[in-house]
């Protein structure tokens, strides 16, 4: 079949059924079908790569040219970005077809896509339940066959756990494999665009159109780009798996996903790992840290969206502290308000040491965990969230406890480490994800250890 004919069965099933799932913000169809149609004429005179006439869908946090990009707030509602973020602009140069922009929390912030301004995204598997957040509109698309493939980003477990909660794969690369150029920046130090796939091999095609330097985002590495393709299908005997105890014992891991997971390590074994336990000592101090570094970081990134530079502008200001102080009031939903609120709060003159530098000095810690662990084991596995999926509007009034939903997965971001989630069983028909952490660049390891288990 040709890529316009699967473009149309796609958009077909995207009209048809994202009524249940909310999954998409936008759909961008005759863009589609004319990318397509272009794809096909490359195909048909020899032209093609690997994923030229592939439609995939875009996390609506990464700059489309004359798209909307709302990055699922109020505030960029009417946004029409001048320009392609990298990641667009590369898949755009594979031939890859975009199908639209999907749900997400709003800017990024949210474990559950209830904070978005365009209603949650539902999960394929239980429309009563939440999809995981915040790149859950692009996990729910995958996981009901509303894409073959989409992007999100990966904050502080973003791409893991909603691919963990909707039964699909997801990989954060290591920090500054992908570019961040045009991806709208929630916490610089911090966000990672990935791709989030049915299979750890459709991830690593993926990852080979994402990765690579980018002087447009100077903290991109600088290191070559590597076949993610080549090492699947590579033995597992001898691989040394670590298990930290800190999450294995972590009070609120729900005993069914644990026993799913130790299943998992069991067909690990099988392939002929060795496991030995771990510990990341600093685990606790993640959730903490990660809450004074990523509400500093955003506050300064979001006093962009002021209604003059970019955004919501409120009707009739009777001056310029109105015209901010509305607009800002009107166009961030909650959850943002709070964080830009903590965020300048440790920054402020007097606090910043009390907060912020120690929340520094904690982050390198955690670093250090991650980095003796690695002298003794090639990969650490673990739940990647304590929960399966639960129900739409349950955590909603207490973002404490919502917080505390991603423990498994923040440390690695503020280590910068790659991270997978992929599925590996289910508790009361809800899937559960198996987490992978690897070194430093190690992501064509990850991506065989999860293919070969696949
Ligand atoms: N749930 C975390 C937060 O709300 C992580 C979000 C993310 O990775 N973008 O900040």
């Amino acid at each position: 079949f040709s890529s316009v004919e699967l473009t149309q069965h796609y958009l077909q099933r995207i009209a048809a059924l994202d009524g249940r799932y909310n999954s998409y913000i936008s759909v961008t169809t005759e863009q589609a079908l004319a990318q397509a149609k272009v794809a096909d004429q490359a195909i048909a005179s020899g032209n093609a790569g690997p994923l030229t006439g592939v439609p995939i869908a875009h996390k609506d946090i990464f700059c489309t040219e004359g798209v909307r990009t709302s990055c699922g707030s109020k505030m960029l509602d009417n946004f029409l970005p001048p320009y392609n973020a990298t990641v667009v602009e590369k898949f755009n140069n594979e031939g890859i077809v975009t199908l639209g922009k999907t749900n997400m929390d709003e800017f990024a912030m949210g474990s559950t896509n209830e904070s978005s301004f365009y209603g949650a995204s539902k999960n394929p598997w239980d429309t009563n339940m939440i999809p995981g957040g915040s790149s859950g509109g692009s996990a729910a698309a995958v996981a009901a066959l509303l894409a073959p493939a989409a992007t999100g980003t990966d904050t502080g477990g973003s791409i893991r756990q909603p691919a963990a909660m909707c039964g699909i794969t997801g990989l954060k690369p290591t920090y500054g494999r992908v570019s961040r150029f045009g991806m709208i920046a929630f916490a610089s130090s911090l966000d990672q665009g990935g791709p989030m796939t049915r299979t750890a091999e459709d991830a690593a095609i993926l990852l080979n159109a994402m990765a690579g330097v980018d002087y447009k985002d100077s903290t991109s590495l600088e290191v070559p780009t590597e076949d993610y393709t080549v090492k699947l299908n590579q033995p597992l005997s001898g691989l040394r798996i670590g298990l930290p105890k800190e999450y294995f014992n972590a009070a609120g891991l729900n005993p069914a996903v644990a026993e799913s997971v130790r299943q998992a390590i069991k067909v690990y074994e099988s392939l002929g790992a060795t496991v030995k336990e771990i510990s990341l000592g600093n685990t606790e101090l993640a959730i903490p840290a990660y809450y004074v570094i990523a509400p500093a970081e955003a506050s300064t990134n979001l006093s962009r969206f002021d209604g003059v530079r970019y955004g919501h502008r409120c009707d009739n200001p009777v001056d310029l502290e109105d015209l901010y102080t509305r607009s800002r009031a009107e166009g961030f939903g909650p959850e943002v308000q709070r964080r830009i609120l903590i965020g300048s709060y440790v920054l402020s003159a007097g606090f910043y040491d009390a907060y912020y530098r120690k929340a520094q000095q904690i982050r390198r810690l955690i670093k250090d965990d991650f980095v003796s662990a690695f002298n003794d084991v090639d990969v650490i596995m673990s739940p990647t969230a304590p929960n399966p999926a639960f129900k739409i509007g349950e955590m909603s009034d207490d973002p404490v406890t919502m917080y505390a939903e991603d423990i498994f997965t923040i440390a690695v971001n503020m280590a910068g480490l790659p991270g997978m989630s992929i599925p590996c069983g289910n508790v009361d028909g809800l899937p559960v994800g198996l987490q992978l952490i690897g070194n430093y660049l190690a992501e064509s390891q990850l991506l065989n250890c999860a293919h070969m288990f696949q």
